[in-house]
């Protein structure tokens, strides 16, 4: 996990970050270039054929340089077959021997010897359990420090009853202890979007071309912030799913989408409608993820049959739009919850597979 860390420079503090950032980039390429030639990409290799001549040529420390092989090591690692360059402002790497933390200041290593600046951090209580390397990151005037941090997971808890999550048809999921978060507001949003798209896209058309060239740009900065909203959106479904599981003593039980969209052409259909591309996957492993951090278990089930069972008596009855009718005991309830009671179901059985094994699909023949 990492943690956004925003760095709060004076002016000469930033010019002086910049500057470091240009000078180990520019050192990066120089010690690419010798890689390259040299067809080295090992980092010990790297490091015997550049160090000591660098270390008295730039005015880099010691450890920012080892950092430098190592970013010139792991750009080679993806690829070997042309000789890399490095963005005069790309992000560089510290660690502890470069960066400390002290009570709401950083003291980070720059060319002409430490800053101490105070910072701001919105999740102050993971501060605690940083840990490892930081990328020093410039972006639209400001400096990041994406700092890792090591949370140890708690322990997962022993539970025997399941929150179901069923998927988006019209709302993103509905849960079976009656929650449903609903698409009404992304949905507005992405219209809203669409429209603000379609007029740039009408602007490009039938202006010039360095006009239609800013066109392209803006479309791409807004996909990004889209890309952003959902990114919220899928965070906070998952918050709260795994705290409601927190606070009741259950699990989270999720469907397996891996291999739906390949395998059964009407659930394909399931997902296609209204809600688009949602990212499901992102939103399981948002789950899975904060699901550690908490210590409630979260299991996958198979989904073949969970929306067309009876969660009463399961026999397979219909399911009419966003209605379930069972004609063997007369259960007529809302569909999406009846899958979700379903998953829940299907969640306990993975979970305690010595007590009920063999029902871990619904109507496996
Ligand atoms: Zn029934």
């Amino acid at each position: 996990m990492t943690l956004k860390i925003k760095l709060l420079p004076t002016d000469e503090q930033a010019d002086l970050l910049l500057s470091t950032m240009k000078e180990a980039n520019a050192v990066c390429d120089a010690i690419s270039e010798i890689a390259w030639e040299n067809k080295v990409f090992n980092q010990f290799k790297i490091h015997s054929l550049c160090y000591h001549g660098f270390k008295s040529s730039f005015g880099l420390s010691a450890q920012m340089l080892v950092r430098c092989i190592s970013k010139v090591a792991d750009a080679y690692k993806l690829d070997k077959k042309t000789q890399r360059f490095f963005r005069p402002l790309g992000a560089i790497t510290y660690d502890s021997r470069i960066l400390t933390y002290k009570d709401f200041s950083v003291s980070i290593w720059a060319i002409g010897g430490r800053l101490k600046m105070p910072f701001v951090c919105h999740n102050p209580k993971y501060m605690p359990y940083i840990k490892g390397e930081a990328d020093l990151v410039y972006k639209k005037g400001k400096f990041y420090l994406f700092q890792t941090v090591d949370i140890p997971d708690e322990d997962i808890e022993d539970v025997e009853e399941f929150i179901g999550v069923d998927l988006g048809l019209t709302d993103i999921c509905v849960t079976s202890d009656c929650v449903k978060h609903t698409a009404d507001t992304l949905n507005a949003y992405r219209e809203h979007r669409q429209k603000v798209r379609s007029s740039i896209q009408a602007k490009a058309d039938t202006s010039k071309r360095s006009t239609r060239r800013n066109c392209r740009r803006l479309s791409k900065r807004l996909q990004g912030k889209e890309r952003t909203y959902s990114q919220i959106v899928n965070h906070t479904i998952a918050k709260s799913i795994i705290l409601s599981a927190k606070e009741s003593g259950k699990g989270v039980a999720i469907e397996d989408l891996t291999n739906i969209r390949f395998t059964s052409k009407r659930r394909n259909k399931k997902f296609r409608t209204k809600l688009g591309k949602w990212s499901f996957g992102q939103l399981r492993s948002f789950l899975e993820y904060k699901g550690l951090l908490y210590g409630v278990p979260v299991v996958v089930v198979d989904p073949r049959y969970t929306s067309q069972t009876c969660n009463v008596c399961k026999h397979l009855g219909k399911r009419t739009n966003k209605h379930f009718k069972c004609n063997n005991c007369g259960n007529d309830m809302d569909a999406d919850f009846n899958a979700a009671i379903n998953i829940a179901t299907l969640g306990a059985a993975v979970n305690q597979p010595e007590k009920s094994g063999m029902y871990c699909s619904l109507h496996t023949a």
